[in-house]
């Protein structure tokens, strides 16, 4: 269920051509994105790109310039951030060290002064929520850091927040344990419906957590899609480039029935590529193909209509994978990627070797900019 594809859903939160200046300094331009209800949406890009930013005038820290931000349809431009019914998990996670785990997850719900019956039951529900019931006797100081990150977690949702903002909220755990944790934070958002917006520039945590992304350059946005969709259908080099491994090749394009022929250089075969996108006649265009997409083999294939000849310059060796850099005539490297199911000894190919790097026509994809 993807409530996104809901024609009557309204969304939760809506950015209406949202501009912020800091000074003379442009950190967001003219951004407009909906986010619905039971989303988990992602903000991705390069560090200064605005995610922080978007995320502060969410939480009201910040407010637009220009433009306005609606909540359920209300502008809330304005609305102090202790009013609104957003929550934002820092990544420090700003726990208090001299409260125990109970009492940090108890603190806002104290604050608002509900009964204490009320309190105690909604503490323990998210005790189990985040597994930390044997846990919550303990301060900070006397939990791991994967337990310390399910904490400030635990008392974020206590209050029931339509809107939980999490900004690299698994940035201080290592690679294995955020791994685990990103299941668990996609449970836990499945489990409380809530609506996650979380910040990264890891583009492999908001491709595994995130049911919709939004990649971001220079304060703009440059796709809002699903993971799988950004990663086969990207909208521009930019997002190519930014998400998993590609090779990307310049050429001039020629429109066909259906794709376009694309020239890469001289003495290099002319490329054939579907596609049901209108980038016109014709005109300078890239080709972005994903080294799973490349078969590498060492006599020229029969059955693809484009295939290339080069020399392999490097191995990278990852266990389940090997990449391959070949290097065509003329000095571009293609990325070609093999999955390891024979052992290392059987294997083909090695440094040197001159090989035939193929592709279909479906496999690439055309891009404009
Ligand atoms: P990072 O991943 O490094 O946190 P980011 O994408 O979250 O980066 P932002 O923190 O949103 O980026 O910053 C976007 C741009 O706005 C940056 O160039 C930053 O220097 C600038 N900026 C942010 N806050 C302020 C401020 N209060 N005053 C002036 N400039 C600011």
């Amino acid at each position: 269920f993807a409530p996104w594809t809901d024609p009557e859903e309204k969304p939760l939160i809506q950015f209406r051509n949202v501009t912020k200046r800091f000074g003379d300094f442009t950190a967001i331009e003219d951004l407009t994105l909906d986010i619905y209800a039971k989303e988990f949406f992602a903000l991705l890009g390069p560090s200064g790109c605005g995610k922080t930013t978007l995320m502060r005038m969410l939480a009201g820290f910040e407010n637009p310039t220009e433009g306005s931000i609606l909540l359920s349809g209300q502008d809330i431009s304005g609305v102090p951030p202790n009013i609104r019914p957003v929550n934002m998990m820092f990544q420090s996670y700003a726990l208090f060290p001299h409260l125990s785990v109970w009492e940090n997850i108890a603190f806002g719900l104290k604050r608002e002064s509900k009964d204490k019956a009320q309190i105690h039951a909604r503490v323990d529900e998210m005790l189990r929520l985040t597994r930390l019931e044997k846990f919550a006797r303990r301060k900070p100081h006397q939990i791991s850091g994967g337990q310390r990150q399910r904490v400030a977690l635990a008392r974020s949702l206590a209050k029931a927040p339509k809107l939980l903002l999490l900004d690299e909220p698994l940035g201080a755990l290592d690679k294995k344990l955020r791994q685990d944790t990103q299941f668990e934070l996609m449970d836990i958002q499945e489990k409380t419906g809530t609506t996650f917006v979380i910040v990264t520039h890891d583009q492999e945590e908001a491709m595994t957590v995130a049911s919709r992304v939004a990649v971001m350059d220079e304060g703009k946005l440059i796709q809002v899609a699903t993971p799988a969709e950004i990663y086969e259908q990207p909208n521009s080099v930019y997002v190519a480039d930014f998400i998993g491994e590609v090779t990307i090749l310049d050429g001039h394009g020629t429109r066909t029935d259906d794709g376009y022929d694309i020239a890469i250089g001289e003495g290099l075969p002319t490329l054939r590529a579907k596609t049901s996108h209108d980038l016109g006649a014709g005109g300078k265009m890239h080709l972005a193909i994903r080294p799973e997409k490349v078969a590498i083999s060492a006599e020229k294939p029969t059955d693809r209509p484009n295939a290339l000849q080069g020399k392999i310059l490097d191995i990278a060796y990852l266990g389940n994978i090997s990449t391959y850099h070949v290097e065509l005539p003329g000095g571009t490297i293609v990325k070609a990627q093999e999955a390891n199911t024979r052992r290392l000894s059987r294997r083909s190919f090695t440094w040197e070797d001159t090989v035939w790097l193929s592709w279909t026509d479906t496999a690439a994809v055309v891009l404009e900019r």
